[in-house]
């Protein structure tokens, strides 16, 4: 099974496309993404990345915290902000776990006209394991929202101390 990914210099079905994926739900990251399981290094990466402006955060309090208790309200996930227009970077309003809301919004910070300027390794776990299909019914291989409030759900902690510190 293919998985190339939503970059369209590369791939004959995203370039057409142009990236709706991109523009709409940008891919959440991993916390392997940022160094795990080593918080010292997750906390230093996350806030340089938190720093630069390009990533935001999502969050989860659904299927997550009633399958897992000890998950109390929100689970904050990394993912990379979406520009306004505005000149403001931000994600997608989440609305239990949604991600759509008006207005629609430029993309994702790191889709450029070409694609997606970052190399494959440095894209979000939710990018690099999505699979494109060319009848737009492109298909997540890397979970979904509750694998990753899981996931991101030891690191609430080092995403805290990332924020404060920026
Ligand atoms: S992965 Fe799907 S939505 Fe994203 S650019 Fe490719 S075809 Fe478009
Ligand atoms: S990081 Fe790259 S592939 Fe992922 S949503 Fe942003 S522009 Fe698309």
């Amino acid at each position: 099974m293919s998985k190339t990914l939503p970059v369209f210099q590369d791939s004959a079905i995203c370039t057409p496309c142009g990236g709706h994926c991109c523009k709409t739900i940008p891919g959440m990251t991993m916390p392997e993404d940022w160094g795990a399981p080593d918080m010292t290094t997750v906390t230093g990466r996350l806030k340089e990345a938190f720093a630069s402006g390009r990533y935001s955060l999502n969050w989860w309090e659904g299927e997550s915290w009633r399958e897992q208790p000890e998950l109390h309200g929100k689970v904050f996930i990394v993912a990379p902000a979406v520009e306004d227009g505005e000149g403001d970077t931000e994600y997608p309003d989440n609305v239990g776990g949604g991600w759509f809301a008006p207005p629609v919004r430029l993309g994702c910070t790191f889709l450029k006209s070409d694609g997606c300027e970052l190399g494959f390794d440095s894209r979000p776990h939710g990018c690099r394991t999505l699979e494109p299909s060319i009848m737009g019914n492109c298909k997540p291989h890397g979970g979904g929202m509750a694998e990753f409030a899981l996931a991101w759900a030891p690191y609430q902690e080092a995403i805290a101390m990332a924020r404060a510190n920026t």
